[in-house]
């Protein structure tokens, strides 16, 4: 469903992702694990190209597209294949919770509003958030925003869904009910690739693990058989405290 074969990043000199392979099956549930600057948000961003690779390919279905090659509308394909979902929330302020999940369906699906309206109701539905329509996001707490936010990604209906830390720049009290909430989502079948530094939630939601350092795959495999028998010692030091 999902492969990225040898993708390269260069920041300048700083050679960031060296040469990634990935392969994300449809429906499955992966989270990249690894220390901070090891290259998990670079990877993420360059499935859709958000940041494009220096050198490699990203296949999802049946659109592969070459880093080398990549015509704009090759990036738009991409785009609108996946749906991300980033720490910061990044809702619309000047929009209300119902306009910030529909911009997407009529401004890039171009779906009438009358059926974005409704979609949108029923998604924000499911994430809780029925009771909260019509606020913007300063009213609400960071947890709701958060939710809006994946609302806003599930209401693309991407391929793939793909989360960068979704819950670090919350106090830890909203934490969970955004965890509870893309737990959720991950059991309805959705592919999902998640960045995080929740080892229990990793756990209980992925089906596999990728652990990241430098830039580089040290280890990937089924989630039990990372926590409990990693193959690498830069894994084992790692999930030390988890296992
Ligand atoms: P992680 O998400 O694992 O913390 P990142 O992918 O954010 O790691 O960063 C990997 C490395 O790439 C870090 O050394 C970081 O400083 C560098 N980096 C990330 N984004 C940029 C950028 N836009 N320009 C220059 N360097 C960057
Ligand atoms: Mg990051």
């Amino acid at each position: 469903m999902i492969k990225l074969h040898k993708i390269n990043k260069y920041f300048s000199q700083h050679h960031v992702l060296k040469g990634i392979d990935l392969s994300v099956k449809k429906g499955e549930v992966v989270a990249i694990l690894g220390p901070s600057g090891s290259g998990k948000s670079t990877l993420l961003r360059s499935i859709n190209f958000l940041e494009r690779p220096s050198s490699g390919s990203v296949e999802i279905g049946a659109l592969k597209v070459n880093a080398d090659t990549a015509s704009k509308k090759d990036i738009h394909a991409l785009r609108m294949a996946t749906a991300m979902v980033f720490q910061q929330f990044n809702l619309f302020k000047n929009l209300n919770v119902l306009q910030n999940v529909m911009i997407g369906l009529t401004s890039v699906k171009k779906m009438d509003r009358k059926k974005a309206k409704e979609i949108s109701a029923q998604i924000l539905e499911k994430v809780g958030l029925s009771d909260r329509i019509s606020y913007y996001p300063s009213r609400l707490s960071g947890g709701q925003q958060q939710r809006v936010a994946i609302a806003r990604a599930l209401a693309l209906n991407p391929e793939v869904l793909l989360f960068d830390e979704p819950t670090s720049a919350l106090d830890p009290e909203l934490v969970d009910e955004v965890l509870s909430t893309i737990k959720k989502v991950a059991q309805e079948g959705n592919t999902m690739i998640i960045v995080t530094h929740e080892l229990g939630f990793a756990r209980e939601v992925a089906d596999k693990v990728v652990f990241m350092d430098n830039g580089l795959v040290v280890e990937e495999g089924p989630v039990e058989k990372i926590f409990t028998d990693p193959g690498e010692e830069r894994t084992k030091q790692f999930l030390g405290k988890a296992l």
